[in-house]
C-alpha cells in the first residue's frame, strides 16, 4: 500500500513538472511570435543568400591580393575563385536556428521596451547562414542590414544558451545589429564613437601606400572616418584605425601568431603608421572593457552588446563610463 502511494505521488510530481515544462514552451513561443518581429528581419533562403552576398560587389572590387590570399589559405589565388568559394558557403537555416534566432530578437525588443531604450530604425534585417571559413571562422559579420551567421555556431551558441546564464548568441546577434543601426544612422555611429574619443570626418581617409599590400578588409567596417588623437613619442598626433596582416600570407601560414593587428594612421596624408604599442594612450582612448579594439566600429558593437545585455550593473567594467554613456544615448 506504502509503496503504490509513493509511486503514485512520484507519477504526480512528473506530471506536474512535465505540464510546468510544457507552459514554458507554450509562453516562450507565444512571446516570440509576439515581439520578434518589433525588430524586423527575416531569414534568406541559400538561393537568395547567395545572390545578396555576391551583389555587395564595391565591398569586393576593393579586396586587396593580401584579402584574397588569406580568405582562400594560398598565394596568388583570385578574385573568381574567391566568389565562387564565397557563395559556396551559403547554407539553408534550420528550423531550430532560426527558431533561436527568433526568439533572441524577441528578448532583445523586450529589453528595449522594459528599459525605454530608443534605437534608430533600420531597414529590414536580412539573416544569411554561411559557414565562415573564408572569415576565420568567424561568428558573424555583415553587409549593410544583411547579417551573416556563423551555421555552426548558431546551433552550438543556442545549445550553449540553455545554461542559465549563458548569453553567446545573444551577445553575437546584439553585436552585429549594431553594425546594422550605425549602418542607418551616421548620428548615431557619431554619439557612438564619440564615447571612445573618436570624431567622424565628413570624408573617408585614403590607406597611405606602406600599408596597400597589408590592409585587411573587414565588411563590418565600411568606412575609415573616424579618427581620435593618440600620444607617439610625446606628440599628439590624430590618426584613424586600420586593420592589417603584420606578414603576407607565405610567411603568416608558417607563423604561430595569427599575424593580424591594428595600427594608427595619421590622417594628414603622411605615409606611415604606427602600433599600438607606440600609443601611450591607446587604451585610455578606446577603453578596456573589451579586447576586440581592431576598430572604432568594433569596440563600440561590443561594448554595446554589453550596455544592451549587462547594463551599467551585470558587469564588472574597466570603463564604466562607456556603457553609461551608450545608455544614456539610448535613452534619450
Ligand atoms: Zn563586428
Amino acid at each position: 500500500m506504502e509503496k503504490k502511494k509513493r509511486i503514485f505521488s512520484v507519477k504526480k510530481i512528473l506530471l506536474i513538472l512535465l505540464g510546468i515544462i510544457l507552459l514554458f514552451i507554450v509562453y516562450d513561443i507565444i512571446m516570440t511570435k509576439v515581439y520578434s518581429q518589433d525588430i524586423p528581419h527575416r531569414f534568406a533562403t541559400a538561393e537568395e543568400g547567395r545572390e545578396l552576398m555576391l551583389a555587395n560587389t564595391e565591398y569586393y572590387d576593393n579586396y586587396t591580393q593580401n584579402d584574397i590570399d588569406f580568405r582562400l589559405k594560398k598565394t596568388g589565388g583570385t578574385m573568381d575563385e574567391l566568389l565562387e568559394k564565397s557563395a559556396d558557403s551559403v547554407n539553408e537555416f534550420s528550423f531550430f536556428e532560426k527558431y533561436s534566432i527568433d526568439r533572441r530578437f524577441a528578448k532583445m525588443s523586450r529589453t528595449l521596451k522594459r528599459n525605454g531604450y530608443k534605437l534608430p530604425e533600420t531597414d529590414e534585417i536580412v539573416m544569411i547562414s554561411a559557414d565562415m571559413q573564408l572569415e576565420s571562422g568567424a561568428g558573424g559579420y555583415t553587409h549593410g542590414t544583411e547579417i551573416y551567421l556563423n551555421d555552426k555556431i548558431a546551433t552550438v551558441f543556442a545549445l550553449i544558451d540553455l545554461i542559465p546564464g549563458q548569453n553567446t548568441l545573444d551577445e553575437l546577434l546584439w553585436h552585429e545589429y549594431f553594425h546594422c543601426l550605425t549602418r542607418c544612422d551616421p548620428e548615431f555611429r557619431a554619439q557612438m564613437y564619440s564615447l571612445i574619443n573618436f570624431t567622424v570626418a565628413d570624408h573617408d581617409f585614403e590607406l597611405p601606400p606602406c600599408l596597400k599590400d597589408k590592409y585587411s578588409s573587414n565588411p563590418d567596417v565600411e568606412h575609415h572616418n573616424a579618427y581620435a588623437t593618440f600620444n607617439i613619442d610625446g606628440r599628439d598626433i590624430d590618426c584613424f584605425a586600420v586593420f592589417i596582416t603584420t606578414k603576407d600570407y607565405a610567411e603568416a601560414k608558417s607563423s604561430d601568431d595569427d599575424c593580424k593587428d591594428v595600427v594608427l594612421v595619421p590622417i594628414d596624408g603622411t605615409d606611415t603608421y604606427y602600433t599600438r604599442e607606440q600609443a601611450s594612450n591607446f587604451d585610455e582612448v578606446f577603453g578596456t572593457n573589451t579586447y576586440y579594439v581592431i576598430d572604432p566600429e568594433e569596440c563600440m558593437a561590443d561594448n554595446f552588446k554589453f550596455a544592451m545585455l549587462y547594463g551599467t550593473k551585470g558587469k564588472d567594467y574597466p570603463d564604466p563610463q562607456i556603457i553609461e554613456g551608450i545608455i544614456d544615448i539610448v535613452s534619450r
